[in-house]
This record gives structure tokens, C-alpha cells and sequence, in this order.
């Protein structure tokens, strides 16, 4: 039996990727060795219960006596707490689908790479901090990461086993988020209510927002960068409202191949799973003559600054896409937290960039994880806000 383990398992993706392996038969088919979750105890000990899972962990110590009683009796183990979390990761399973939110899914992560096995990897944040780490931890244990994020599925998909060398470039798509035809000067008044609603995808809080700024899609550039070893000079952004066509590969022969499907994650989760198969998933199929048409327009820089960011951080290399990630997760704090305005977030990015590329070692890739916690520390004070 394949053994499997879930971390972020009660987020948007967690509970996506639960449901495939419900569906797929559940403890039936599956040996689950770790499950973990934030504060929602409740629906971390129901799924631990339900899929038979070996251990259950909690991100957070004093939630330990609530998921205790929560799994009273089961036979589930529990525990709590960063060491816990590499600890679970480092247990051998076959497949585990990394869906904690921000730069915390990178240690159970790299502990899961180095123990081998196939990494689905929706945490794109251990891309953008520690993409050398990420490759390294692979390489050492013999482990294959498979993209679970739309897009990267999307180009994974269409490039089959193409020669890379041969791709003239690769574009990911943009719903262009909540305030995609909000007037400019509107954005500045934007709310954390309106900014946390979506179009067209259901998902956790921080990314909807961060699909409204685009710092999603910057993230996702430097994520096709790391994740393909694409130039960045070959990745572009196109808006398309429509959220049908995920991704696209131009090939240096003039030919491009789409990846179209629902935006739905259980899409990308599921060929994850099944990958190298492909089996029936449970999702509508598309209808194009429903959708009618399919639009797309350049993005604009001046309403998504994130993105000319994101450029940068290619450019630079080193240490900033560790800085990069952890200012934009202090400035959307601030932003939910109501002590930024919306507009103000890429600022606050562009800023600990500024301040901390001058900081000896910044040229250099991060090392060692210690190495990455200490600029996302200096990239978190550099970017919070004055009191
Ligand atoms: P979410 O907020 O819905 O869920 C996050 C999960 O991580 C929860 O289980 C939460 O308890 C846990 N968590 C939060 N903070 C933690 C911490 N400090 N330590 C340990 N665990 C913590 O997030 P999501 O929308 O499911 O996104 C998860 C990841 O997948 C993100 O990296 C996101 O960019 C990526 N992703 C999400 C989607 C999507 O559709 N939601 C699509 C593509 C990629
Ligand atoms: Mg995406």
C-alpha cells in the first residue's frame, strides 16, 4: 500500500488532496502516515480518524491537549510544533503533498526530499526561498518533486518529455485577481473583504489576496524559473479572466501546446497522485462551447507592481527570493491586519529589497535552512510597518 502524508492537510489544497484520497478509497487504499493542521483541531483529528493516520501534528504547542482529546482512543499519534513536523516528514512515506501556507512549509519539506519519495509541491514558497536547498534535499534522497500549482502542473503537462532547450518560452495565466478592472485610483481604498474574494478559484485567504496584488504570479514566475531552469527573459504573464488555459509552451518551431481544464486544484493534486498514470478524477470536463471564448491581455505593471519585482529578484539571484517571500508575507500581515493599505504592500517589498541587497552574503544562495531563516528574519523587520 502506498503510503502517503499530507501537511497543510486542513488548507484549501489540504482538503483537496484529502478528498482525492477519500475518493480513492481511503484507508482502504491508502497507508497514511502523517497529517497536519494549524488551529482547526476539530478537522485535523476528523481526517487523521478518517484516513487512519499514523500521526496527527498541530503547527502550534498549546494546541497539543485539544488534538490529544480530539484523537483520544484512536490510535493516532499526536504531537506539536516545528521539531514535530520534520520529525513526521522525515517518516517514510511515498507521496506527500506539501500544502502548508508561506516560507513554514519549507523544513517538513526539505525533511520529506531528503527522505525520498515524490514531493507534490503546492508550497511554492520553497521554491522562491530555497530553490537550491529544494534541489540539493532531491538529489540526496532520490526524491521526484511533481508541481501542484496550476500553472506548473500546466507546463509539466504540455511538455511531456520534450527537450526543454527547445522551448522558446512558457506563459502562465493571470485571473488578474479581485480588482482586475478596478479603477487605479480605487485600489488604494481596497478592503481585506474584497480582497479576499476570487473570480473564479476557491482558496486559502493569503494567496486570494496575493492574486489580487499578483504577488502570486510574481511568486509563480520565479517558481517556473527554479522549477523548469528557465531564463526568466523566456516566462510571461498573460491575464485571462477566464481561468481555462493555465499555461501554454511556445516551442522554437512556432508551435504552442495549451493546458486547459477547470480551475479546480484537485486537477493538478490529481495527476500528482496518479502521475505517472492518469486515472478519472472527479471533475466536469470542459465545455468550451459553453465558455464561449477564451480572452487574454498583457498585463498591466502599474496596477501589479509585484510583477517588475519578481524580475528583479530573477536578476539578483542569492538571497532574494528568501527576502522577497518574507517581505510580501510581512506586508500582507500588515495588509490583514489593516495596518497597510493595499497599494502600500509592494512597497514595503521593494523596500527590504533596497535595503537588505546591500547586507554582506546577499549575492549568494542561501546555504543551509538556517541561512534562509536569517534573511527571512531581516526581510520580515525590514518590511513591517513603523508603529
Ligand atoms: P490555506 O491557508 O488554506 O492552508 C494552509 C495550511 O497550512 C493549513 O493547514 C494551515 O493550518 C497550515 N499552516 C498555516 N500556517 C502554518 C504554519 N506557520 N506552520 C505550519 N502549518 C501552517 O492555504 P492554501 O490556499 O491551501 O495554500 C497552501 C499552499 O499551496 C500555499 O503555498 C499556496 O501558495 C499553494 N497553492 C494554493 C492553491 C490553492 O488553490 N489554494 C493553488 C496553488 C498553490
Ligand atoms: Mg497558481
Amino acid at each position: 500500500m502506498r503510503g502517503v502524508s499530507i501537511f497543510g492537510a486542513t488548507g484549501s489544497i489540504g482538503e483537496s488532496g484529502f478528498d482525492l484520497l477519500m475518493r480513492a478509497g481511503g484507508p482502504d487504499a491508502f497507508r497514511t502516515v502523517a497529517l497536519s493542521g494549524g488551529r482547526n483541531i476539530a478537522r485535523l483529528a476528523e481526517m487523521a480518524r478518517a484516513l487512519r493516520a499514523e500521526i496527527a501534528v498541530t503547527a502550534y504547542d498549546d494546541a497539543l491537549p485539544d488534538l490529544r482529546d480530539a484523537l483520544a482512543g484512536s490510535g493516532v499519534q499526536v504531537a506539536a510544533g516545528g521539531a514535530a513536523l520534520i520529525e513526521a516528514a522525515s517518516r517514510p512515506a511515498d507521496w506527500t503533498l506539501s500544502a502548508i501556507v508561506g516560507a513554514a512549509g519549507l523544513p517538513p519539506g526539505l525533511a520529506a526530499l531528503e527522505r525520498g519519495g515524490t514531493l507534490a509541491l503546492a508550497n511554492k514558497e520553497s521554491l522562491v526561498c530555497a530553490a537550491p536547498l529544494v534541489k540539493a534535499a532531491a538529489r540526496r534522497g532520490g526524491a521526484t518533486i511533481l508541481p501542484v500549482d496550476s500553472e506548473h502542473s500546466a507546463i509539466f503537462q504540455s511538455l511531456g518529455s520534450d527537450n526543454i532547450e527547445n522551448v522558446e518560452a512558457v506563459t502562465i495565466t493571470a485571473s488578474g485577481g479581485a480588482f482586475r478592472d478596478w479603477p487605479l485610483e480605487q485600489l488604494a481604498l481596497a478592503t481585506v473583504e474584497q480582497a479576499s474574494t476570487h473570480p473564479n478559484w476557491a482558496m486559502g485567504q493569503r494567496i486570494t489576496i496575493d492574486s489580487a496584488s499578483m504577488f502570486n504570479k510574481a511568486m509563480e514566475v520565479i517558481e517556473a524559473h527554479e522549477f523548469f531552469d528557465l531564463p526568466p527573459r523566456r516566462i510571461k504573464v498573460l491575464v485571462h479572466p477566464e481561468s481555462i488555459v493555465h499555461a501554454m509552451v511556445t516551442h522554437n518551431d512556432g508551435g504552442t501546446i495549451a493546458h486547459l481544464g477547470p480551475p479546480d486544484m484537485r486537477h493538478a493534486i490529481g495527476y500528482a497522485l496518479n502521475w505517472p498514470d492518469r486515472r478519472p478524477l472527479p471533475l466536469p470536463l470542459l465545455d468550451l462551447a459553453k465558455i464561449g471564448s477564451l480572452t487574454f491581455r498583457e498585463p498591466c505593471e502599474t496596477r501589479w507592481p509585484a510583477l517588475a519585482l519578481a524580475r528583479g529578484v530573477m536578476a539578483a539571484g542569492g538571497a532574494a527570493g528568501a527576502v522577497f517571500n518574507a517581505a510580501k508575507e510581512q506586508a500582507l500581515d500588515d495588509f490583514i491586519a489593516r495596518r497597510l493599505k493595499f497599494t502600500e504592500m509592494a512597497g514595503r517589498v521593494a523596500h527590504a529589497l533596497d535595503r537588505l541587497s546591500g547586507q554582506p552574503g546577499f549575492g549568494e544562495s542561501p546555504s543551509s535552512l538556517s541561512d534562509v531563516l536569517d534573511w527571512d528574519a531581516a526581510a520580515r523587520k525590514e518590511a513591517a510597518c513603523p508603529i
